[in-house]
């Protein structure tokens, strides 16, 4: 994903002037074959629309996105075909993803005919073969999306996000939905599936603690930007950027592993509509200063493969050893 942007015109009546929603604004991200990469922020940052986008789904304003050697960005109709084989979702709400007056041999059989793969045996086979791979008893498959628990259905939407033998799966909240008792099932589904399938995935979640279970890279973004990145290490045991490090810091006791000195984000995360100048984070940092009120910063090294976007990136820890939580 190279310099993408996605803007949305709001408005632009009479009533008052046109607006521009900046869902993503100016990302770059790659991910690895047989990746994990972690995509982290509050609801509202971008993560959602910038998955749409990897989809195909939401046309970008600028910038490029290739999966393998197809350019998505630039995708006519006719490709979607194509694309629809390379990238799949798995949505957060089982319960609306999946269509309720189908069979859950129904739902994973419609992929593979509307691709035209395999005869009536082979489609039966690979049904068969996916839903042995989520767990699924094979008795289950005459069976409809409410004579399933959460935990469940949410298997059949990995099942039918996986039919097609995709290279990229986007994970969009895949267990914020879904009791906590069963989430650690799911998540450690997704991770052996990514081995067996050799996948690669985005992990889109607001919840630092999965992504810390799953991730081999990390992005952090913030009203449309990517504010820091950098590999499982660098973002939960050196964190630059303040955001990163309050949200290492909103992770539950039970789950910390290590120590990160980090305040808790003050406040709400301000409206896309209306981003604050400068440093879009200002308004709930710490540590802001003048000029992160009027300077935007750039996503730079702290690093090898480590970048922040913070006008103090490289004194970022000193200053939040003064800030440690009780
Ligand atoms: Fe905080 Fe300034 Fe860094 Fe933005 S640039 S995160 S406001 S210290
Ligand atoms: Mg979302």
């Amino acid at each position: 994903i190279d310099n993408l942007a996605v803007h949305y015109p709001i408005g632009g009546t009479f009533r008052g002037p046109r607006r521009v929603l900046k869902a993503v604004d100016g990302i770059a991200l790659t991910v690895a074959p047989g990746e994990c990469l972690g995509l982290v922020g509050e609801s509202g940052c971008g993560k959602s629309t910038l998955a749409m986008t990897i989809m195909g789904l939401v046309p970008p304003t600028h910038g490029r996105i290739r999966i393998a050697d197809q350019e998505i960005s630039a995708a006519k109709k006719a490709d979607h075909m194509h694309l629809a084989r390379t990238v799949q979702m798995v949505f957060q709400d089982p319960y609306a993803s999946l269509n309720p007056r189908q069979t859950v041999r129904r739902t994973l059989a419609d992929p593979l005919r509307l691709h035209g793969i395999g005869n009536k045996t082979e489609v039966e086979h690979r049904v068969a073969d996916i839903m042995a791979k989520v767990g699924l008893r094979p008795e289950q498959a005459d069976r409809y999306p409410h004579e399933f628990s959460g935990g469940q259905r949410q298997r059949i939407g990995i099942a039918r996000a996986l039919i097609l033998r995709p290279r990229l799966v986007l994970c969009d909240e895949p267990v914020s939905a879904l009791d906590v008792s069963i989430r650690a099932q799911i998540i450690n589904l997704l991770l052996e599936l990514k081995d067996d399938l050799g996948l690669s995935y985005v992990m889109i979640s607001h919840d630092l603690g999965v992504v810390e279970h799953v991730s081999d890279r990390v992005a952090v973004m913030y009203l449309g930007r990517i504010v820091e990145r950098g590999g499982w290490r660098e973002i939960f045991e050196d964190p630059r950027h303040p955001y990163t490090r309050a949200l290492i810091a909103a992770i539950p006791d039970a789950f910390r592993r290590r120590a990160v000195a980090g305040q808790k984000a003050r406040g709400e995360i301000p409206s896309a509509l209306a981003p604050p100048p400068g440093c879009h984070f200002h308004t709930r940092c710490p540590l802001a200063a003048d000029q992160c009120r009027s300077d935007v910063p750039l996503l730079e090294p702290v690093a090898p493969g480590h970048l922040a976007a913070c006008h103090f990136r490289d004194r970022a820890t000193s200053l939040h050893g003064e800030l440690v939580e009780p």
